[in-house]
């Protein structure tokens, strides 16, 4: 018996049709990233991450690379990515305004708004409003984020993640300090996964 490229097709749906595993290969999508730095992002216990990605390695959908003691996975076709970004385009505007479902965009949003990139402040990610998982208001600004995890972290905390960088960040457009930054976070990152174990 034969298989039809459908039956391919829906298996890649398959491994796709889980509103986690989404989630992992839209943090992925432009750099690689650790198990650890996933459950900052993510606020998802790391056994339960790691689950997730076994599914979508044993699918090809993800790859790894070992650095010393890091694992980074990372997309093995980002096609993938642009296939997902097509479907979050198609709900954006079917729902477009709904305030009930977090990660879309407002009614009255213009389409320069609507790709402009922001700085993650929690985890140093650029995000837009085309790709955050959530946002919200603070002192009039409005900041952007990844995933649940990291919009979190900000909410309880606002102060600890608006750095002094940060500001000359968004007033000066200063590359070295947005990468300073987000090195920084990504080191505290890794050293609380190391004392994890
Ligand atoms: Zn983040």
């Amino acid at each position: 018996m034969s298989i039809t490229i459908f039956d391919l097709h829906a298996d890649v749906f398959k491994v796709l049709a889980n509103p986690k595993r989404l989630e992992i290969v839209h943090l992925i999508r432009e750099k690689e990233l650790t198990v650890g730095e996933l459950e900052e992002m993510l606020d998802m216990r790391q056994a339960n991450i790691s689950q997730h990605l076994m599914v979508l390695r044993e699918n090809n959908l993800v790859k790894t690379r070992r650095e010393g003691t890091y694992i980074y996975y990372s997309l093995t076709d980002s096609k993938i990515l642009k296939a997902s970004d097509l479907i979050r385009e198609v709900l954006q505007n079917k729902f477009k305004g709904a305030k009930h479902i977090t990660g879309l965009i407002d009614d009255d949003m213009k389409l320069e708004d609507y790709l402009k990139e922001y700085k993650d402040p929690v985890c140093g990610m650029m995000v837009s409003a085309k790709t955050a998982a959530d946002n919200c208001k603070h002192g009039g600004e409005d900041y952007f984020f990844c995933a649940r995890g990291c919009k979190e972290k900000f909410v309880k905390d606002p102060n600890t993640y608006l750095s002094v960088s940060n500001v000359i960040l968004r007033h000066e457009g200063s590359q070295d300090s947005s990468q300073t930054q987000n090195d920084n976070n990504r080191e505290m990152i890794r050293q609380k996964e190391a004392s994890i174990g």
